[in-house]
């Protein structure tokens, strides 16, 4: 068979500890033995971090606007226990962390289903993909604790000199207050990205906030949503088949539960952390669990949402056998790799990434999984693999299908 040939790169993004070990198996069991694969390459590992004073994330932010497509491999954030483990010359911030704020990103989370793996909530059938604003609000406050009887008031004042006030509470004892807010341009920005993913995905999306209660806040969110989808995406929704539906969060959280998922459901800086932990909870295991970085600028990376499983790569290190689950990074690169294709109009690329995908689940629904899975799947007389032999299983799965 003739490897499939691409036109234009993906940027790869390489990682850390057990991550980094899975990487390597993915590409060569998985993937060089049929693709003709372009990639440009960066070393996010820690060591070349450091090497390169952090330049080399910049670097990759830079070039995925540039190609628009990224395959991100899980990597050490530093704490001072990592600086001493690894000498670092200092604490440098999470590349997540720098790949969001360079592309001005989304981060779209969501599960990897799979037949005896099920999720808690029985009429679950199709993932639900939970949209993160990750800007302002709560997360960006500031309080005061109010110590006894006394007015507290919101002011406002223009540039030009001039002053809004709103009184908060006139205070007869102690109590709090707090400011948030957020800025239209962010808002702007999460609404686009939202629209953009619910199309490149084909699902419906969802949105929900309590404007009920905070009118004009929450409520600029809702216009900003619902002006934007009206001038820009309302016609190119209907030509896909898909809606863009608006309801009150408590609303939502009850119709979530109920539905059968398939949407998208996009969601305020709170609402989002709470409901993502509760969400990649209910849907089973955090090894199945993808998370794709949309920016507004139309640039796509793709990654594991879980870490890089340091626990594992101790004891790889040991020349111990591990058992770690690489379906979440096998699905960040089929999701590049089909993404790519899909922008080059390259349909083998974007086949062998369909066949990849479903040879990974067959494997585990013909009961050859790691030990993770193994422990919490209904299925009858599994085997459990390790890294490995999980990685060659799923290989023989995909020659059966070429
Ligand atoms: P982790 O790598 O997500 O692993 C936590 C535990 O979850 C593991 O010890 C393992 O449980 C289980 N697990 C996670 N992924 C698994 C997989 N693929 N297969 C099997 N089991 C899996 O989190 P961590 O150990 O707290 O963090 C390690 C490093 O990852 C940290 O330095 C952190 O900064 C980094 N991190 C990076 C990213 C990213 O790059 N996006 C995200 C999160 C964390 P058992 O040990 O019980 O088997
Ligand atoms: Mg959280």
């Amino acid at each position: 068979m003739d490897k499939i040939t691409m036109t234009t790169p993906i940027v790869e993004m390489d990682g850390d500890e057990m991550t980094r070990i899975i990487w390597k198996m993915i590409k060569d069991d998985l993937i060089l033995p049929y693709v003709d694969l372009k990639t440009v390459y960066y070393d996010l590992g820690l060591p070349h971090r450091d090497e390169t004073n952090d330049q080399v994330t910049l670097d990759a932010a830079e070039a995925t606007a540039k190609y628009g497509v990224a395959v991100k491999c899980a990597t050490i954030t530093p704490n001072r226990a990592r600086m001493e483990e690894y000498k670092l010359k200092k604490l440098y911030k999470s590349p997540n962390a720098t790949l969001r704020s360079a592309l001005d990103g989304t981060v779209f989370r969501g599960p990897i289903l799979v037949k005896g793996i099920d999720p808690y909530v029985r009429t679950w059938k199709k993932p639900i993909m939970l949209a993160r604003h990750a800007y302002g609000d709560v997360y960006k406050n500031s309080e005061i604790k109010i110590g006894g009887a006394g007015k507290a008031e919101l002011v406002y004042t223009e540039a030009n000199g001039i002053e809004h006030r709103q009184l908060i509470h006139d205070f007869t004892g102690s109590g709090i207050i707090q400011g948030i807010h957020n800025t239209d341009k962010s808002i702007e920005n999460f609404a686009r990205t939202c629209f953009e993913y619910a199309l490149s995905r084909k699902m419906d999306l969802w949105f929900s906030t309590k404007d009920t209660i905070s009118k004009t806040y929450d409520g600029n969110f809702k216009d900003i949503f619902q002006t934007m989808y009206d001038k820009e995406y309302k016609a190119s929704f209907e030509e896909k088949g898909i809606t863009y539906f608006y309801t009150l969060i408590d609303d939502a959280v009850a119709r979530v539960i109920r539905s059968e998922g398939g949407f998208v459901w996009a969601l305020k800086n709170y609402d989002g952390d709470v409901m993502s932990d509760m969400m990649a909870t209910a849907f089973g295991s955090l090894a199945m669990m993808t998370s794709t970085l949309v920016s507004p600028k139309g640039a796509y990376e793709y990654e594991a949402a879980h870490g890089t499983v340091q626990r594992h790569y101790y004891k790889y290190l040991k020349g111990e056998k591990e058992s770690t689950n690489s379906v979440a990074t096998i699905f960040a690169w089929t999701g590049a790799l089909r993404k790519r294709g899909e922008l080059d109009s390259n349909e083998a690329l974007v086949t062998f990434a369909n066949k990849l995908e479903k040879a990974t689940l067959d494997t585990i629904e013909a009961g050859m999984m790691t030990g993770d899975l193994a422990a919490i799947t209904t299925l009858q007389n599994v085997k459990k693999l390790n890294t490995e032999e999980f990685i060659l299983a799923i290989r023989d799965t995909l020659e059966e299908s070429l």
